[in-house]
């Protein structure tokens, strides 16, 4: 049997998924990534004792977790830990107005009765739609390859459509059950990972509120980057091969077929199918010829991007009070910040945010005594992106964080890194700067995404957050699932 060379660009989990599916199948995979380290937008790096996870940190849809490690015969448990949180998160609603989420449902149900007294069987019968969404969402619709509309014409599917609230928006769909402000803000909180406002996100993605409400916020110890860690331990058994350092420059097409990938060094891999992970957009500009293009600067231009973030990785030299691990600081009205970012593109006047202090979880990732402190806004992708600009936004952010808690924190970092739109764009090659890939709107939803597949170039494919299903780590992990199936079917061993 010949064996088939498969060339992975980028080792993100999209580009770890479909790698490790195909070398599991018999292809010869070689991974080829631009940074030192795994993990693309996931990646970890240590400084003066602190262990910094740089981007995700909601561990959430375990079972996607689980079916993915599943498919090699492996449990997650094979390769990291889990815990589940608890609480899940606080919000953090103004001065001495903080609401810890439980991970309990009967105690999240009195906890919603508290804020709008009869609430409990909307709040029933929201969770038992959502729970469908679910079911049919997240185990089946997003491992649909989404390259033509006839992957969704059965009866059944079409009637499920139906009962998924495609083509209602998330926040009038949230309004329909509750009217408490809070509760409000609860619900249309998770659909902020999509990259859009619940305004224009269709109601079926009310399947994340049970994802966080009914199936929790879960914590690898050591951080998530122990998940990359184990998903690359996963793919050296399947051997996969892994090349550090190997930023793609080019791909080479012959008649209609990558043949061929070179690397910025010249280095030269043959190749029978490529797999790009990278940003699509980067992929499709930056390596391939302008006649092998999927898509236009047009099309690109038109795209809703999901929000670049502002970030800064900060070593406490004390414990700190009144926080959790995960802690949304929605002290401020979302309109304005919501604007900033989709609307009219600029940096907040005030932005919400969000700080995760993973060592009251974890020891591991922060000296004794000491604190590890991440805060993330969410910003417009493509803005000016200037040490200044970081800096004022520090302060501001600072400022909350000190008077809502109560304590001095400026004074006591020890370690400080910020990391905004022009790191991602050095980095990961990310197009303006994003973050959170493409935003999963309607238009922006299964076929409409752009495709996992070249249309002129026979053996390319694309995996990410860019394409199918979309942005977010299990999505990521359903992608390179989800391509390698193509991958198999059009290219049979
Ligand atoms: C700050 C932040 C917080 C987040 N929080 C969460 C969260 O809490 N929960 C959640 O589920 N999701 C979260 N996400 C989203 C999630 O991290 C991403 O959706 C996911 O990691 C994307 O994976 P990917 O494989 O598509 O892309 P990437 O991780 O970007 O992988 C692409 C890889 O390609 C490499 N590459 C680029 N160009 C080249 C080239 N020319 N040659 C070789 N290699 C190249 C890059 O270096 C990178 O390693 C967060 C993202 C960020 C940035």
């Amino acid at each position: 049997m010949a064996q088939m060379n498969v060339l992975v660009i980028g080792s993100g989990f999209a580009g770890l998924s479909a790698a490790t599916h195909l070398a599991h199948l018999g292809y010869q995979v070689t991974l080829l990534e631009k940074n030192s380290t795994p993990g693309g937008r996931a990646r970890k790096f240590d400084a003066e004792g602190f262990v910094f996870d740089m981007g995700p940190s909601w561990y959430w849809m375990p079972d996607v977790f689980d079916t993915y490690f599943s498919h090699f015969g492996k449990k997650t448990s094979d390769y990291y830990d889990l815990v589940r949180l608890d609480p899940s998160y606080t919000v953090v609603f103004g001065e001495n107005d903080f609401v810890d989420i439980p991970a309990d449902l009967g105690q999240f149900r009195d906890l919603m009765e508290s804020f709008e007294p009869g609430v409990g069987p909307k709040l029933d019968e929201f969770l038992k739609q959502a729970a469908y969404k679910y079911k049919v969402g997240i185990q089946d619709l997003v491992y649909r390859p989404s390259r033509s509309l006839m992957e969704f014409t059965s009866p059944k599917l079409l009637l499920d459509m139906v009962r998924m609230d495609i083509f209602q928006s998330m926040s009038k769909h949230v309004r329909k059950f509750f009217t408490s402000e809070k509760i409000i803000r609860l619900m249309e909180f998770p659909v902020l990972f999509l990259g859009e406002t619940a305004a224009n996100i269709p109601a079926l993605y009310s399947l994340m509120n049970y994802a966080d409400i009914a199936l929790g916020t879960w914590y690898p110890p050591g951080g998530m980057h122990k998940i990359i860690e184990g998903m690359v331990t996963l793919a050296e058994e399947k051997g996969v091969k892994f090349k550090y350092d190997a930023e793609v420059s080019h791909i080479n097409v012959k008649n209609g077929k990558a043949e061929s990938v070179v690397l910025v060094s010249g280095e030269k891999f043959e190749a029978d199918i490529v797999v790009a992970g990278a940003d699509y957009h980067h992929v499709e500009t930056k390596l391939l010829a302008p006649e092998y293009r999927n898509y236009s600067d047009e099309y690109w231009d038109k795209r809703v991007m999901a929000p670049s973030s502002l970030l800064f990785y900060l070593g406490v030299d004390k414990k700190l009070n009144n926080l959790q691990h995960h802690n949304l600081f929605f002290d401020e009205p979302l309109g304005p910040h919501a604007d900033a970012i989709y609307t009219n593109p600029r940096w907040p006047e005030k932005p919400l945010f969000y700080a995760s202090v993973p060592s009251i979880t974890d020891p591991t990732v922060a000296p004794e005594g000491k604190e590890n402190l991440f805060l993330l806004v969410p910003l417009a992708p493509d803005l000016e992106d200037t040490e200044e600009l970081r800096e004022k936004y520090y302060n501001i952010i600072m400022d909350r964080l000190e008077k809502l808690t109560g304590q001095d924190v400026r004074n006591h970092i020890i370690y400080k890194r910020s990391y905004a739109h022009n790191d991602f764009k050095s980095d990961y090659n990310a197009f303006k700067g994003n973050a959170y890939g493409l935003a999963n709107t309607l238009l922006q939803t299964a076929i409409l995404k752009p495709s996992l597949k070249n249309k002129k170039v026979a053996n390319l494919y694309y995996t990410g957050q860019l394409t199918v299903p979309g942005p977010g780590v299990p999505p990521s992990l359903i992608s390179g699932h989800v391509v390698a199936k193509e991958v198999i079917k059009e290219n049979n061993l």
